[in-house]
């Protein structure tokens, strides 16, 4: 990955591979099928344990659950190569409103200030200075039209949506849609920030569990997620709740001296 210089933006060069790895906060997808009924149905069948592709909404639930946030990378492969994904502005529009879609049906619903969606272009390696700096500066919604950004997508389906078509239609046309990475970050948990806890923050630093639309909680473990049962859930609670109790008295123990060495100054 390159830094920009003043005027180009943040790019990828397809085919090299990115300088970090898998790990508590990074997460590398080929493929963009966020829910799972968006997996074709060879992924989904119960005997099919050992497919490959899993739908990306347990990574983003994990990250969510261990309150420290983190990045799900589509467009690069699990070594790290970054490959790109070639979208048209309507499938750009499609990808945000799924994220929403996703989020909304999570318990509790995850409000739009905890993630964001970023589409970071992937040129080629052989591109000149000038082609980098056209690439990047490229706004894709140039070539929309107003009727079709208002055009509802299909969520929730495998089956291609009009936006799809609309892009295959232009590729054969010869319209080749530019290639990108996205990069879907979770933020970490803040309880201080007052957009939290329905709108009051809080005192006490314990991020919510969030169950994801199959209704399972995941958890991040290094570089893979792994499925809680409630049981493990309660006890994970009841464990930062200790721990965010013991470091609230910590706190104030330290205010009360302070305050005792002020009076006896
Ligand atoms: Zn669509």
């Amino acid at each position: 990955m390159a830094v920009a210089k003043s005027k180009v933006k943040r790019y990828y060069i397809q085919g090299s591979v990115v300088p970090f790895e898998e790990d508590m906060t990074h997460e590398f997808k080929g493929h963009r099928n966020f829910a799972i009924e968006e997996l074709p149905i060879w992924a989904r069948e119960k005997k099919n344990e050992g497919a490959t592709r899993k739908p990306v909404s347990g990574n983003l639930a994990a990250f969510l659950n261990t309150g420290k946030g983190g990045t799900v990378y589509l467009g690069i492969t699990d070594d790290g190569d970054v490959l790109g994904l070639k979208l048209t502005h309507y499938q750009k529009d499609h990808i945000i409103g799924n994220m929403h879609d996703l989020f909304s049906r999570y318990k509790p619903r995850v409000p739009p200030h905890r993630y964001t969606v970023k589409f970071v272009p992937v040129i080629n390696k052989a591109s000149s200075p000038q082609d980098i700096l056209r690439q990047c500066s490229y706004n894709s919604s140039e070539s929309t039209e107003v009727l079709n950004r208002e055009r509802p997508h299909v969520y929730r389906s495998d089956k291609y949506c009009w936006c799809d078509k609309d892009a295959v239609a232009q590729y054969n046309t010869g319209l080749i849609p530019s290639d990108y990475v996205i990069e879907v970050c979770v933020k970490p948990w803040d309880s201080r920030d007052v957009r939290n806890t329905d709108g009051i923050g809080s005192l006490v630093h314990i991020n919510p569990i969030y169950e994801n639309e199959e209704g399972f909680i995941y958890m991040r473990r290094q570089a893979s997620i792994v499925k809680y049962s409630m049981n493990e859930v309660a006890q994970l609670s009841r464990q930062q709740m200790k721990e965010a109790c013991e470091a609230e008295m910590l706190r104030l123990k330290e205010e009360i001296s302070q305050r005792k060495l002020l009076k006896a100054s």
